[in-house]
Parts: C-alpha cells; sequence; structure tokens
C-alpha cells in the first residue's frame, strides 16, 4: 500500500486549484497525470523581477516592477491599433501596451486613479517608455507575491506561463514532509537540503547557478530518482537470488552434436561468455546474466548451447522474444542448428489457439517440448513447464523488469539469461539492469565484410535511386527505412505509403511495404516475400530493426537519418552486411543539418563498433536522447541526468547494494522512508515483492 503521506501527490492534476478540462490534458501532456508530476518539472530559466527603479531609471530592455498610478485609457481606434494605459511615478510616466485586449477586462485590471505594482520588459518606442503585455499587474498589497526571482519552465502549446506557475506552486505546497531515507552524513557530506526543503528550493531558484544540474539541490533530488531506481533493481535481483538456485550440469551429449554440425567455429567471445554461464548453471545459486553484443554478434549459438545444457540436465528451456516476427525467426534458427542434437523444440505465441495450442501445453506440461520458444504469449497462466531450468530473453532493445520477473515464476530456481543487442554504454546499463552480471560478445564471426557507409543530403534522392537501379541490377535486395515519428503517425505512415508508391512507380511491382500498421500475418509475408527474393525493395518503418535476417540484403537506404538515435541506426543497419557481398548503407538527411547531428551521422559513417558508437552518442546528447525514442524502455529520469550525474549514479548503485545487502525486506530503521521512496518514483510494483513492513 502506498504511504497516506504521499497521497496528496497522487492525487490527478485535476484536484489543483484551476485545472478543469481545459488545462488538465495541457498540464499531462508537459508534466504527467498526478501532482507529483508537477514537482519533477523543474524550471529552465528565471526572471529576477526585484529590480524596483522608478520610471526615470527604468532602463529598456530591462526586466523591472513598477509602482504605478494609472492616469488613462487610450481605448484602440480599429483592430490593428492597440489598446494603451497610462501610467505615472512622480518621476515619469510609462504607456502599458495590450493587443486584442478587452476593454472591460482592462477597465477591471487598471481603474484609473488606481494603484498598480506592473512588472514586465520596459520598451522605448519614440522615445516614450511603454510596457507591451505586461506579465503581472496586480494591487499594491500583493506586491510580494510577483516581486521575487520567477522560475520559468518548459511549456507545451496553449498554456500559458502564468497559468503553469500557478499550478506548479500549488504542487508544491502540497510537497507532504517526508522520513529522510538518505543516511545523515552523506547528506551532511554533499551539503545537500532535506527533501520537502528541496523540492521547494528546485521551484524557487534564486540564482542562475540553481538551474544547473550541479547544484546541491538538483544534485539531491536526482540522486533519489537514482537511489530508488538502482534499490528497485536491486530488490528485483535479491527476490530472484532469495530462492536457491540449482545445480544444471550437462553431460555434454547435445551439445557435442550441435557443435560437431556447425559449420563454423565459436569466437573466442562466445567461448568465454558459454564458459560464465556455464560456470552459473553450475553453481547452486540462480544466474542473472546479461549476454550482450551487437547484432550478428552471435548471441543466438550461444543461448542454444546453453539451453542445450539445461536439457541435458533433464530440464527444459524456454527463449522469450519481444515480438511475433523475431520468435518465429528464432524458432526456425533453433530447430535447424538443433536438429543434429535431436532437440524437441515448439513455439508459441499469440497467435496460436485452440487445439493446436492445447496440444503445445499438453507437451510442454508432460515434458515431451524441451525448448519453447514464444512471444510473451508464455507467461499466460495456463502456460505450465515440466521443469523449466533456464529462461533465456531476447530483448532486443526493449527491457523490462517485470517481464523477467514473470518468467522466472514459471519454474523452480530458473536461470535467467537476458540477450541484449543495445549497445548500451556502462552508465546505462546499470540503469536499466543495474548489477547484472555480463558477458559481452565484443568480437565479430570472421568474414563479415565491413559495410560502406555514406551521408548525404534528401536532396540526392535522385542519384540514390540510380544507384540502388544499379544495385539491383547486379543482384542486391534493398531496405529502404522511412521514420515514424511517434506523435502524427498517420500522416507519418501516409508517407511512408507515398514513398512505397513512387518506388513501385520507378521499379515496378518487385517493391515491398511494411509498417506497423500491418496485421502479423500480411507482415510475415510480405517480409518472406523478400526473404525469397520476390522483392527486390523492401519500403519499411522501424519494424526491421528486430526480426528479419536476409543475407541477400546488401544495401539499406535510411530517409530523415537524423531523425534515428544512433543505436537504433546501428541496429538497422545491423540488417546488412551479413552475406558475403559487400553492403552499402546511404544515410540520408534533411538539410539542413546542426553540427551535432552531423557529427553524430560521422560517427555512425566512421565506426561499426556499438559500444563505441553508444559512448559518442551519451556524450553528444546526454542520456534522454540516446536510443531515440522513449519506446526503448529504458527507464527515462525526470531529475538525474546522467551525462552529468554519472557518478552519483554509481554511488546510488553502492547505497542499494549495501541497503539490500543488510535488509532484504526493508524492515530496518530506515525501511519505512525506503519504502516511500520507492513509491514516490512510482516503483510500486517492486515494494509489492517485500514482505509487509
Ligand atoms: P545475433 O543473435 O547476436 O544477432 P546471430 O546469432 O543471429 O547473431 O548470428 C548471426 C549470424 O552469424 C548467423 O547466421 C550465425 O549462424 C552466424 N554465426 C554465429 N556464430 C558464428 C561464428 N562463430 N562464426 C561464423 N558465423 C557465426
Ligand atoms: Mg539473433
Amino acid at each position: 500500500m502506498r504511504p497516506e503521506s504521499l497521497y496528496p501527490l497522487f492525487a490527478p492534476v485535476t484536484a489543483l486549484a484551476g485545472v478543469g478540462p481545459r488545462l488538465a490534458p495541457l498540464i499531462e501532456k508537459l508534466a504527467g497525470k498526478h501532482v507529483v508530476d508537477l514537482l519533477w518539472h523543474a524550471p529552465s530559466g528565471l526572471i529576477d523581477r526585484r529590480h524596483m527603479p522608478r520610471l526615470a531609471e527604468a532602463r529598456p530592455g530591462e526586466v523591472a516592477t513598477l509602482r504605478l498610478r494609472v492616469e488613462a485609457h487610450q481605448v484602440s481606434r480599429g483592430a490593428r491599433q492597440p489598446y494603451r494605459v497610462l501610467c505615472s511615478d512622480d518621476s515619469g510616466t510609462i504607456r502599458l501596451v495590450f493587443f486584442h485586449a478587452k476593454p472591460d477586462w482592462l477597465a477591471k485590471l487598471l481603474p484609473i486613479g488606481a494603484e498598480r505594482i506592473v512588472s514586465g520588459v520596459v520598451e522605448l518606442f519614440n522615445d516614450e517608455l511603454q510596457m507591451t503585455h505586461p506579465d503581472h499587474v496586480v494591487p499594491a498589497e500583493q506586491l510580494a507575491e510577483i516581486s521575487g526571482v520567477e522560475p520559468v519552465y518548459p511549456l507545451t502549446a496553449g498554456l500559458a506561463p502564468k497559468a503553469l506557475l500557478k499550478v506548479v506552486r500549488d504542487a508544491v505546497g502540497r510537497a507532504p514532509q517526508l522520513p529522510e531515507w538518505l543516511e545523515p552524513h552523506y547528506l551532511q557530506r554533499h551539503a545537500w537540503p532535506a527533501w520537502g526543503e528541496a523540492v521547494h528550493r528546485l521551484h524557487a531558484p534564486a540564482a542562475e547557478a540553481e538551474l544547473s544540474p550541479a547544484s546541491p539541490v538538483r544534485q539531491r533530488l536526482a540522486y533519489d530518482e537514482m537511489l530508488a531506481n538502482q534499490l528497485a533493481l536491486a530488490l528485483v535481483r535479491a527476490n530472484l537470488r532469495r530462492v536457491a538456485g540449482r545445480v544444471i550440469q550437462g553431460d555434454g551429449r547435445h551439445r557435442g552434436a550441435i557443435l560437431a554440425a556447425l559449420p563454423f567455429d565459436l569466437t573466442g567471445a562466445q567461448r568465454r561468455a558459454l564458459a560464465e554461464i556455464d560456470a552459473d548453471l553450475a553453481a547452486p545459486s540462480r544466474m542473472l546474466r546479461l549476454l550482450q553484443g551487437d547484432v550478428g554478434s552471435g548471441k543466438t549459438v550461444v543461448a542454444l548451447l546453453a539451453m542445450a545444457a539445461a536439457v541435458e540436465s533433464g530440464a527444459q528451456a524456454a527463449l522469450m522474444a519481444p515480438t511475433e516476427i523475431l520468435a518465429r525467426q528464432h524458432m526456425a534458427t533453433l530447430a535447424e542448428l538443433a536438429r543434429p542434437a535431436g532437440l524437441s523444440i515448439a513455439l508459441l505465441t499469440g497467435r496460436d489457439k485452440g487445439k493446436a495450442r492445447d496440444d503445445v501445453l499438453e507437451r510442454l506440461a508432460s515434458g515431451r517440448i524441451d525448448i519453447l520458444v514464444g512471444t510473451h504469449a508464455l507467461f499466460q497462466e495456463d502456460v505450465a513447464f515440466h521443469d523449466l531450468a533456464l529462461a533465456v530473453i531476447d530483448e532486443q532493445h526493449r527491457f523490462g523488469v517485470h517481464q523477467r520477473l514473470d518468467l522466472a515464476a514459471k519454474g523452480r530456481a530458473v536461470d535467467m539469461l537476458v540477450m541484449t543487442a543495445t549497445p548500451i554504454p556502462r552508465t546505462l546499463m546499470l540503469t536499466a539492469y543495474g548489477d547484472m552480471d555480463v558477458s559481452r560478445l565484443d568480437e565479430k564471426p570472421p568474414g563479415r565484410q565491413p559495410i560502406d557507409t555514406r551521408v548525404l543530403p534528401l536532396a540526392r534522392l535522385d542519384q540514390v535511386v540510380v544507384g540502388v537501379q544499379r544495385a539491383i541490377a547486379a543482384g542486391a535486395r534493398v531496405y529502404w527505412v522511412c521514420p515514424l515519428v511517434e506523435d502524427s503517425e498517420k500522416t507519418d505512415l501516409a508517407a511512408v505509403e507515398e514513398r512505397h508508391r513512387e518506388l513501385v512507380a520507378l521499379f515496378g511491382a518487385r517493391v515491398g511495404l511494411v509498417h506497423g500498421r500491418l496485421k502479423g500475418p500480411a507482415k510475415d509475408a510480405v517480409m518472406a516475400a523478400f526473404a525469397a527474393g520476390e522483392l527486390d525493395i523492401l519500403v519499411a518503418t522501424t519494424v526491421i530493426e528486430v526480426g528479419v535476417d536476409v543475407p541477400a540484403a546488401t544495401v539499406m537506404v535510411i530517409e530523415h537519418a537524423e531523425r534515428f538515435g544512433l543505436a537504433q541506426l546501428h541496429q538497422l543497419r545491423g540488417r546488412i552486411g551479413r552475406g558475403e557481398r559487400r553492403s552499402t548503407c546511404l544515410l540520408l538527411y534533411g538539410a539542413p543539418l546542426s553540427e551535432t547531428a552531423r557529427a553524430r551521422l560521422n560517427i555512425l559513417r566512421d565506426s561499426e563498433d556499438g559500444f563505441r558508437i553508444a559512448e559518442e552518442d551519451l556524450r553528444l546528447r546526454g542520456a534522454g536522447e540516446v536510443l531515440g525514442t522513449r519506446q526503448s524502455g529504458l527507464p527515462e529520469f525526470r531529475l538525474a541526468d546522467l551525462a552529468v550525474h554519472g557518478e552519483l549514479l554509481a554511488a546510488a548503485r553502492d547505497d542499494a547494494r549495501l541497503i539490500v545487502e543488510s535488509d532484504p525486506q526493508l524492515h530496518g530503521p530506515r525501511g519505512p522512508a525506503l519504502r516511500t521512496l520507492l513509491y514516490l518514483f512510482e516503483r510500486d510494483a517492486v515494494v509489492n515483492t517485500l514482505r509487509s513492513g
């Protein structure tokens, strides 16, 4: 149960004063659904309204807060004329200027003869002082409310700064006193404020320096966020480990048969990874290992050999893929590779229904299936294994701690191997996986041709088409990738379809189209046609990022490459360069290209090393953007900036590790506060795995 002290923060934003049906969607879009989300919406600038000159001393171009007497209203004549209000103090006069203003409203706001505090930018017009649309106009007794330093927030279209300011103030006012979850000496060492004070100060910066991520206030809040993240991961891990593992030792008969039939030798990296996995399997504790390697680095074989050991020991294994296409492809690959060993492999996805499904479930429960391959359909309640010992999860570039937990629950002390093709930098890896053991396949299988990557403006599309024509004539197959922008999926879909039509007009019928809206079987059919050589060109959105393996495809055109994350481009490019023939990747950008964007594309042109690419991307763009989109599933931080707070992340990891070692159920003196922290950052699922406190 969420602690009661947090209830006000998890009320919907409509609980805040003035937030009704018009404002709510804007605020939700900008910050989030709950009051707490506004606390994390940090100011990006400030306006100092403390300067209170007399009119004679007011300098044009500066923000000033003025104490004025209203002298006269000059009603606008004609729609294009502004409405002016003449004001004065004992040293001079100024005109307040309003376009499209309602006279009634202005008459009430600025009654003739009244004294008003007015704040905004002073301008000079025809040698006279004026102020266009003052930011604030209030009666003299409200001076204190507006004359300080005002935070400036990132906005969204339709939301006025003043309205947002008011809403955030209300939210901050609702922040409760919370118990301190950080160690007192740690707070002291960094001179960090308590949580409540930090929240208040975050929204009341007194100077530019306080906007910096390195300021004590922002560091403290960032640390809290990272500690919640690391603690959640450490608890998941501790929970997985709490159940004693089992000893899995194969006798090598299946593995030997598979290896003997492979047309290649394992790379050194594959051998090392396998040895690490074997040691984990043989140990009586549970395995929780990440197998990280670029697309094409040979993870599948390693996974199969690990699963073969589980089967040799008399148990079963499962492999879960993030998409239907990928599950089918794994199924085909594994069946082929495992045939010499005579393993029984079956597929289970969301599309299997009725009798076929029942049949798989029945053979699974009786132990006649050795390896089950599937999508998250593997989690469904009625899926029961005879004896599941090893779960392999191919995450590609999606991450999901909960799914890992679910699959682990299907067996008695299931060992877990998580495969990822995303070459995430070390710091990001910590946020997604915490302290997981890692095996890296940092060596490509021999004989791969380097990919010739070129960066070109979209304006040269005509030349690209000519080049593609030539390549197809020489027997190449071509991926043509168009981006989908998150917000306007429909129009982007139209763009892909249009490109498809144009290419059909140019190249004839041998041009296929796949995108996310296509239903499963239709998508598979197009992919299969491309793989079989019935299509020369496959126009696609990023759905081809995971999935297809077509060694004959040697050309990839990516439109608007600047809109993708580098890691994503790298993974897309990994779809070519898989065969014997030399491959070419054309990155087309929309001009003008910013310096950073050009530098990013050049990294890709110059390197095929996923780890290097990811590190550079982090350096150039910061963590939030490294994977390009929110869809990556990597945890997103509201306050922490990994490019700046990397060291704090490491400290949070150490802190989390110590906490979990000494108090795995969070029952100790720091326990209630730490549980509150987890709830504050919405790690409810993890808290629910703890025994109640
Ligand atoms: P990943 O899953 O890491 O993307 P795969 O396991 O699909 O990579 O391997 C890519 C291709 O390389 C496959 O065709 C596979 O058979 C082949 N392969 C794997 N290991 C080796 C190796 N040691 N030597 C040569 N080819 C290999
Ligand atoms: Mg693979």
